[in-house]
């Protein structure tokens, strides 16, 4: 195992800042940029100095601290190259199948279309995680707001096919809300019960439900046990409205 280090914590009113460090290089990146000042916070906390921000997708709760980061820190922004000018200073654009390094270690990038047409996550093998944007959620997945049910259950796929106990890093804390519809559609399923009385527990005690597991959620997300493109857009309709 590595000693990349990650920390989590709220931003705006359900966005989760993100960051991992890397002792070794010294480098440190934030996952989207939800509010510029609490990271920069954050770092100076730690005593960390950003040297990257790494993108998912182009919603301004994950692009708004761009360009306040980018005047107050020499760093490098990374982010999905598919749609040009939608990544608020944007240096490094990334498609499927991209890896760089960060310190010694391999970042890989999967693209997972459906919440957004250019949507990036990603993985870092060494570090057992994948910062998974607005991709996945705990018992949930994101609204398709430009992608199609098909391209959503592609994405869910590359994130299924990750090893069972990567830590997928969801950027919203939706647990409690999706449990309700997830329980709806799944009534008998006992992991999927378990799984929510432990995040009631965990928000009661204050804490976040992200991150979670592939193996998680390979058993309780009802987007993933969809099973299928027709099957996850239907169930995605039904709970647009639940
Ligand atoms: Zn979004
Ligand atoms: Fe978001």
């Amino acid at each position: 195992m590595s000693d990349i280090q990650i920390e989590i914590f709220p931003c705006l009113s359900d966005n989760y800042g993100m960051l991992i460090h890397d002792p070794q290089s010294g480098r440190t990146a934030c996952i989207d940029t939800p509010d510029g000042a609490e990271i920069a916070r954050q770092c100076e906390q730690r005593g960390w100095r950003l040297t990257e921000i790494w993108n998912t997708h182009w919603h301004p709760d994950h692009t708004g601290g761009n360009a306040a980061l980018a005047k107050q820190y020499d760093l490098t922004i990374y982010g999905p190259a598919y749609i040009e000018g939608r990544i608020p200073g944007l240096q490094k654009g990334l498609t499927e199948g991209d890896t760089f390094q960060f310190g010694q270690h391999d970042v890989h990038i999967f693209h997972t279309p459906g919440h957004t047409d250019e949507h990036i996550i990603y993985h870092v093998p060494e570090a057992n995680a994948a910062f998974v944007g607005d991709t996945i959620f705990v018992m949930g997945c994101g609204k398709l707001f430009e992608g199609t049910p098909e391209q959503m259950h592609q994405s869910l796929s590359k994130i299924m096919a990750l090893p069972d106990e990567t830590k997928l890093y969801c950027a919203h804390e939706y647990t409690l809300s999706n449990a309700k519809f997830a329980i709806h559609v799944d009534p008998e399923n006992e992991r999927l019960k378990e799984a929510i009385d432990a995040a009631k527990a965990k928000r009661e005690a204050g804490l976040p439900t992200v991150p979670t597991t592939v193996a998680a959620e390979r058993a309780t997300n009802p987007f993933v046990t969809a099973g299928n493109a027709i099957e996850l857009g239907r169930r995605r309709a039904l709970k647009d409205s639940f």
